[in-house]
């Protein structure tokens, strides 16, 4: 009896194994398959900034003499505003290895969270454009021990998402609160929104939701080096749907730090 037990038991072993073995070689496959996915969408990424800009230097070059000035004028744009999305893409694939790499090592310094939503603003000034902005900041918000500059970059992720995706002219609020010895700020906008079935994946590396978002510069990778980051600050950041109306809503939560307020510098 002892021997066939042992034979059964050596039986269900073998068979666990295969299960794991067949389990480790599905892995394999979709990590295969999201590596080959991953190049196709960063080549597809950089080859179309590219062949706009050797259209047009191309064009430059060929017909010069005989386009008008604000032809050339044109012309020129596209080369700068494609080599600045070149630019800009390749900074983030650099974070993105950094993230992953857990190269990510922050520059913590305390902060209030209204001073860095100022910053953030502004220099999101230009893409916010027609969109109005509504801030509700307390003053006596509690610091918090942050990177400015990786957190100032996800603000910018956010407002640069809320003004793409929300029509023009629509409102982009941003409030914060603190409660239980933390922060909670909040984006949102009066966009479409995100699907329920999308609020998690929106944070995955190229992953964008709709075909129509294609159209709008992008590369889907905002989202997840926003969360690389504030996680490496040790905070969460989460997306939601609007209750009172259509639109997005990215809430971020940060430990609150019980430092004295007014020191802006470690101690
Ligand atoms: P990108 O905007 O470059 O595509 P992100 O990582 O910033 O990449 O966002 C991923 C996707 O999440 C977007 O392509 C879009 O489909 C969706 N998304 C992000 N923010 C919003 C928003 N405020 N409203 C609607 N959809 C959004």
């Amino acid at each position: 009896l002892l021997d066939a037990l042992a034979d059964q038991a050596a039986v269900g072993i073998e068979r666990t194994q295969l299960a794991a073995d067949v389990d480790k070689a599905k892995l394999a496959a979709e990590a295969d398959r999201l590596r080959s996915a991953l190049l196709t969408s960063i080549s597809h990424d950089l080859k179309t900034p590219l062949a706009a800009i050797m259209g047009a230097a191309g064009t430059l070059k060929e017909f010069a003499p005989a386009l008008a000035a604000a032809e050339r004028s044109d012309l020129l744009s596209t080369v700068i505003d494609e080599s600045e999305r070149l630019n800009r893409f390749i900074a983030n694939l650099l974070d993105m290895t950094r993230i992953e790499s857990g190269a990510m090592e922050p520059n913590f310094a305390y902060h209030y969270v209204g001073d860095i939503v100022g910053s953030a603003l502004n220099r999101a000034k230009k893409i916010i454009g027609t969109h109005k902005t509504e801030v509700s900041i307390p003053d006596d918000l509690p610091m918090l021990r942050i990177d400015p500059v990786l957190f100032e970059q996800v603000l910018f992720n956010l407002l640069d998402n809320a003004a793409k995706y929300a029509p023009d002219g629509s409102a982009l609020r941003i409030q914060a609160w603190s409660d239980d010895g933390s922060v909670t700020l909040q984006v949102m906008d009066e966009g479409p929104g995100i699907p329920v079935e999308d609020l998690e994946r929106v944070f995955d590396s190229f992953y964008r939701v709709s075909k129509g978002d294609q159209v709008k510069a992008g590369t889907g990778l905002g989202l997840s080096i926003s969360r690389g980051f504030i996680e490496a600050m040790g905070g969460t950041i989460a997306a939601g749907q609007r209750t009172d109306r259509s639109g997005a809503v990215f809430t971020i939560r940060m430990p609150a730090s019980r430092s004295v307020p007014g020191m802006d510098t470690r101690p």
